[in-house]
């Protein structure tokens, strides 16, 4: 019987096939007692174990390559950690057995993790894989992982470890759907540099019994079970034009009828590039630094947590120079720290607030630490000087034209030569866009905290996810408004959020005005296909009737009639 189940999509597309599971039978050593005179062999076991995890972790990495390497690269930074080393030991000098020891030290950083925001929280996975590993090697077990299949499948787990998803192969498969997870957990950043669907937060998906037939959709969270005949052949056609618009020419984004639409990718760092470059973004529409600073830190220590002090000037100007230096004829627009919340940093303040997501986060923690953002700014400066490509630098969680001016000032002191704008992250930065471009240069809209706050709905909490939906039509009348007051200054308004990498969506932004979109790199060639197809008319008339909409739904359905020819050419 096909039933229907809805998580949070977060790497688009549709997969359909049969289900297998993730084995993820958590090891657990029995307690056992070793005496003060087997103390050092212990540790010695320990210790080598940890290495060897810590050492194939890192060949895996290599072999991956990408935004998998760095992750597989934190995770045996983990095994290493000496902080957990030094517990290990610890807890072997009174009696622990090597493998019931690593058991509980992560056992205990498992916990500080989790309750240390949703950020550091989506990276117990990673931990817990590490501890498996290191467990698995020390009982002399196979490691669980992922399942043995000739055939390609849609893999259901509770949570995906970076170690298992890095050597997945793409064409076995289909998709993924997790139990837990949130956008920003690793199941959905691999997922998404895989380039195949997935679903996260779906608790039922556990109830699957293997081998069941799914269908799952990536865009909008839904996964059908068992799904029927004239369902599969809907869902068929429609993964078929996806990966017909994938393989669609190379090339500068445009409507059909030639109007530019500039395509350009969403970097956390320079590991990212490969396949920036190879998806031909025109660009990079944002370059989110904070990945810098939780895993470069100066100290190096604290690998979960962010580094007790931020990286120096001449580290930063490094990592950014070799993001400049890979797109000479092109835009790189880069995200000043974005810290607080979900992300916070030792050094930064809003620790200890009741609802960080509303406190001083963004700008709001740079403008209380301006050597922070002075040294970042520097940093930019440096690592542009004498290099071709365009700098362009953006505020995050700019609220109105004083912070603007604050951070534009901020720009000028440090002597950048480069465009400074404002991201529109926050309601009233997108009724007051033409304000804000008293003080800047352009806008960019991150639609994943626009939702956020316009529906008072958290991005990390999957029950809310409904609102999170990118398709709420008072979103998209939010999106419309900064895109007009930059229109009407004479300036840009780019997307840089999620809703960028929703083929459909792109071309509805591009009817509301949007001037360039910015993406996942997995997801441009089909926003290009897509979007090469519909003139711009015919993207105005879908936005007119996905903003005409009540529901995230029905937006979607409207636009989709528009797009496809099915609706009359009166409507919007
Ligand atoms: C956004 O909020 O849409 C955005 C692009 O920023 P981030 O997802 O990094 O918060
Ligand atoms: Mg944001």
């Amino acid at each position: 019987m096909e039933s229907r189940l809805r998580g949070v999509g977060v790497s688009h597309g549709v997969a359909i096939g049969e289900v297998r599971h993730l084995g993820t039978a958590v090891l657990e050593p029995p307690a056992g007692q070793v005496s003060a005179r087997d103390a050092p062999r212990e540790l010695g076991r320990a210790r080598r174990a940890a290495e060897a995890v810590a050492a194939d972790l890192v060949a895996r990495g290599t072999l991956a390559g990408g935004e998998a390497q760095a992750v597989l690269e934190a995770q045996a930074l983990m095994a290493r950690d000496p902080e957990l080393i030094a517990d290990v030991a610890r807890r072997i000098g009174v009696g622990a057995t090597a493998e019931r020891a690593v058991a509980d030290a992560f056992a205990a950083y498992r916990a500080l993790l989790a309750g240390a925001g949703a950020y550091l929280a989506g990276r117990v996975a990673d931990l817990d894989d590490v501890r498996n590993r290191i467990v698995a090697r020390l009982l002399g077990v196979p490691v669980p992982g992922v399942p043995d299949s000739d055939e390609p499948y849609v893999l259901i787990a509770r949570d995906l470890a970076p170690a298992d998803t890095a050597l997945l192969d793409p064409a076995l498969v289909l998709g993924f759907v997790t139990q837990e997870g949130g956008p920003t957990s690793h199941s959905a950043i691999l997922a998404r540099a895989l380039g195949v669907p997935a679903v996260v937060a779906l608790p039922e998906a556990g109830d699957i019994a293997e081998g069941t037939l799914v269908a799952v959709d990536g865009s909008t969270g839904e996964v059908v079970v068992a799904p029927g005949e004239r369902e599969r052949a809907a869902l068929a056609r429609a993964a078929a034009g996806r990966r017909a618009a994938r393989e669609s020419p190379a090339g500068p984004g445009a409507t059909s009828d030639g109007h530019r639409v500039p395509l350009l990718a969403n970097v956390g760092g320079p590991a990212d590039v490969p396949a920036a470059l190879a998806a031909g973004a025109e660009g990079v529409g944002l370059f989110r630094t904070e990945f810098l600073f939780y895993e470069g830190g100066a100290a190096g220590e604290g690998f979960a947590g962010g580094a007790a002090e931020p990286p120096g000037e001449d580290v930063q100007a490094a990592a950014y120079r070799r993001v400049l230096e890979a797109f000479p004829q092109g835009r790189v627009v880069v995200r000043v720290l974005d810290a607080g919340a979900d992300k916070p940093l030792p050094f930064l303040p809003g620790a200890g607030e009741s609802n960080p997501a509303l406190g001083v986060r963004g700008l709001r923690a740079l403008l209380a630490r301006p050597d922070v953002l002075d040294t970042q700014l520097r940093a930019l400066a440096s690592a542009a000087r004498g290099l071709p490509a365009t700098l362009e630098v953006m505020a995050p969680m700019v609220a109105d034209r004083a912070d603007a001016r604050a951070f534009a000032e901020s720009c000028r002191a440090a002597g950048l030569d480069a465009a400074y704008g404002a991201m529109v992250e926050i309601p009233a930065a997108a009724l007051r866009a033409r304000a804000l471009l008293q003080e800047v240069t352009f806008l960019s809209v991150g639609t994943n905290d626009l939702a956020q706050y316009a529906f008072a709905a958290d991005r990390q909490v999957g029950a809310v996810s409904r609102l999170q939906d990118p398709w709420q039509p008072a979103l998209l009348d939010l999106v419309a408004l900064a895109a007009e007051g930059a229109a009407a200054e004479g300036r840009g308004c780019g997307v840089c959020g999620e809703a960028a990498a929703d083929p459909m969506l792109a071309c509805v932004l591009t009817g509301l005005g949007v001037t360039s979109l910015s993406m996942a790199p997995s997801a441009i060639p089909e926003v290009r296909g897509v979007l090469a197809r519909h003139t711009l008319a015919q993207c105005s008339r879908a936005a007119a009737a996905a903003r005409a909409a009540d529901t995230a739904e029905e937006a979607r359905t409207a636009a989709r009639e528009v797009l496809s020819g099915e609706a009359p050419l009166t409507a919007g």
